[in-house]
């Protein structure tokens, strides 16, 4: 990489809150990000306050860089802050859960129901023999008792490692192995846009190719008579949900953890390479993601609040279970897809269940774009008060969308930047202070210090600076964070090299995310794709994101994915891969119209060598773009690591078509 990254994309318009919104907001007062920034641990122990203590910490924060400590010595157990606490108080009957399933079927779980659900399945656990320190893999459908089985380990200090619902059983095996877990809860099957995902027998496949730590398998009975031929139960191994859970005791006593035991292990999503077993311990990773999702999305007792991620993700994990549940809200849990029976599937959710804070992805929001406004236009929104997005940058064309036809033109977005690795959302909007800008994350939140670097590793925008202090001119370069914060991970399960080596290595004091990043003239943050995506273009380095921005902005696409192919002369030239919207059909003139409109956008320099309109992109089971498979692809390599894919068969067929026409 040359010395900074190009800036590229200006895009000036913002959003401030509305008078009506910032008066009512849980984080109004600017102070909070001065106050933070004197005194970062300070301002966290004022955090972790808010959370209920069996034994109060001795010190808050040990920094042994790479490895941090926080709220030493102090015992909580993260599953009474999510559900005892409310249970035992005047949110006792509030639901806590309200599960739809693909087929329809609904079912309200309030906090008294969850504590006794949650006490069941620790104590069928306990029968299973899983004990305080195990790990317990978890690869079930997006139902409640995936929720529930997660409580209940954090209940008995047991670790969950979950594993998406999609993965096959080399992926299943390869996790469970790598956690050496002792118990799997899975399902019969799970609804998927109207089959059934046999995730019982996918399990029996996985158990079949070794996983010699596992003792037994707890199986829920999701599907019933629709479990797909070759459902079999192993004797001695395998047991139903519903026949030991409901027996169980509703008395299970939350076990005192250290503010530093595991709480969880979970594999990134796999958009880079061989996925990473993050760890996550307790009172740290408790306390910050409680803190930010009160803040971030300005939570209320009276919300009803829809996070659509899977809790095989991150995102399931901070901001579906704990982070609202230890705030006693009420949270959707939606089993289906988007799609099935119909394109309004999301948009119905809302309007019956009165959806009032939305939280989905980019991905999920331009198949909305691609699909067209009809679907959400026959719902009912109004609803709706905020809307968040999360897992790529979302592309400003996308984010205006978002706005107008979900958000009434009325409801703040929040953008949130975050990782596996970060346990909790690091850079967002405060809705009630912050005015949004289409396509920025913004700033970062109060207490977290975020520089820009150089390849050199050094900070072109320091982490530390007084809080108003604008940069005046666009700087591009690679982010990074500065200062230890509470939810940070506390390793890759098992391999510590590889943690020091992917996370600490680049800079000699910070953390090294692996994203490249601008702050533009106002101070303002803008995600600008991964380090290893960036293209060299000409001795200058240009962002992923904002050509393809440039062209999701023409009307006639839905989607871009742009890579950096090997060039002679120029390094690498600029291939982008299109996806039109439903209805747009491409004409000879396309290509060059749309490499046109990039000219003109971002500029000549940024204008791509070539493009190829396609129907479908390789992505994760999270649903992000793989551009390292485009550019096997465009440099017609044998592709790289397809395990994570959604669907391999459209790597496949994009590479044919695409040698097709080269030929
Ligand atoms: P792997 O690390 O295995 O390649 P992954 O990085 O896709 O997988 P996650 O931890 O789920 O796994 O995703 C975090 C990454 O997603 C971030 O590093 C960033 O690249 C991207 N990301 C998440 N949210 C945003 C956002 N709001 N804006 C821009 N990028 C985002
Ligand atoms: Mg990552």
């Amino acid at each position: 990489m040359s010395e900074t990254l190009e800036t590229l994309l200006d895009e000036s318009r913002t959003f401030p809150p509305s008078d009506a919104f910032r008066a009512q907001a849980n984080i109004n007062d600017p102070g909070i990000y001065e106050r933070a920034a004197a005194d970062p641990v300070k301002f966290w122990e004022e955090q972790a306050e808010a959370l209920h203590w069996f034994e109060r910490w001795h010190t808050a924060l040990e920094w042994n860089r790479p490895y941090a400590k926080w709220f030493v010595g102090g015992k909580l157990n993260a599953c009474y802050n999510c559900v005892d606490r409310h249970a035992e108080g005047p949110r006792a009957d509030k639901i806590a859960l309200l599960f739809e399933g693909e087929p329809g079927d609904i079912r309200k779980i309030s906090f008294r129901e969850l504590k006794d659900e949650v006490s069941q399945t620790a104590n069928a656990l306990k029968s299973l023999g899983v004990k305080k320190g195990d790990r317990v893999c978890i690869y079930m459908p997006m139902v409640a008792e995936l929720a529930i089985t997660m409580l209940a380990c954090a209940r008995i200090g047991a670790a969950h490692s979950v594993v998406f619902g999609g993965f096959s059983a080399d992926s299943l095996a390869e996790r469970t192995n790598d956690a050496e877990a002792k118990v799997i809860v899975t399902a019969d099957g799970g609804w998927r846009r109207g089959h059934v995902v046999p995730l019982k027998k996918i399990t029996d496949e996985a158990l079949d190719l070794g996983c010699p730590t596992v003792e037994k398998v707890l199986v829920l009975n999701r599907v019933g008579e629709k479990a797909p031929e070759g459902t079999t139960m192993t004797e001695g191994r395998d047991v139903w949900w519903h026949e030991v859970v409901p027996q169980q005791s509703k008395d299970c006593p939350c076990e005192p953890m250290d503010s530093e035991d595991l709480l969880y292990i979970l594999y990134t999503s796999g958009s880079t390479g061989k996925p990473k077993g993050i760890v996550h311990t307790t009172g740290g990773y408790l306390t910050q993601t409680t803190a930010t999702t009160k803040w971030v999305f300005d939570l209320k007792e009276n919300d009803v609040y829809w996070c659509t991620a899977d809790c095989g993700w991150v995102t399931g994990h901070s901001y579906i279970v704990y982070g609202p549940l230890s705030n006693g809200a009420t949270c959707v849990v939606f089993e289906g897809a988007p799609d099935s029976p119909d394109k309004d599937r999301f948009w119905k959710i809302v309007e019956n269940h009165k959806v009032t804070i939305l939280y989905t992805a980019p991905t999920a929001i331009r198949a909305f774009m691609k699909w067209g406004v009809q679907y959400p236009q026959s719902c009912d929104l109004s609803s709706l008060r905020l809307l968040g997005s999360v897992g790529e940058p979302i592309n400003p064309e996308a984010w205006i969308w978002y706005h107008e036809n979900i958000g009434g033109s009325r409801c703040p977005i929040v953008d949130t930047w975050w990782q596996t690795e970060t346990g909790s959302i690091l850079i967002s909007p405060l809705p009630g202070l912050t005015a949004t800008k289409p396509g920025s994350a913004t700033q970062p939140l109060p207490g977290i210090l975020a520089a820009i670097m150089n390849e050199e590793g050094e900070e072109l925008y320091p982490a530390h600076r007084a809080v108003n202090e604008k940069p005046g001119e666009a700087i591009g370069g690679i982010l990074a964070i500065k200062h230890p914060w509470p939810s940070m991970t506390r390793g890759i399960y098992g391999e510590p090299e590889r943690f020091v080596a992917t996370y600490w290595s680049r800079f000699k004091e910070h953390y090294f995310p692996g994203d490249g990043a601008k702050v533009d003239q106002d101070g303002y943050y803008w995600l600008l794709g991964r380090v290893d995506d960036i293209m060299l273009v000409a001795g200058h380095n240009i962002s992923t994101m904002e050509v393809e921005s440039a062209l999701v902005d023409h009307h006639a696409v839905a989607e871009a994915a742009v890579i950096g192919k090997t060039h002679d002369l120029k390094g690498q030239a600029i291939s982008a891969f299109v996806i039109l919207k439903t209805g747009q059909e491409s004409h000879p003139d396309m290509v060059n119209e749309l490499k046109a409109h990039v000219a003109h956008k971002i500029g000549a320099i940024a204008r791509p060598d070539d493009i190829f309109i396609c129907a479908d992109l390789p992505k994760t089971r999270s649903g992000k773009i793989m551009r390292r498979l485009l550019r096997d692809v465009a440099e017609g390599r044998a592709l790289g690591d397809t395990t994570t894919l959604a669907d391999p068969g459209v790597v496949n067929s994009l590479k044919n078509q695409y040698e097709d026409k080269e030929s």
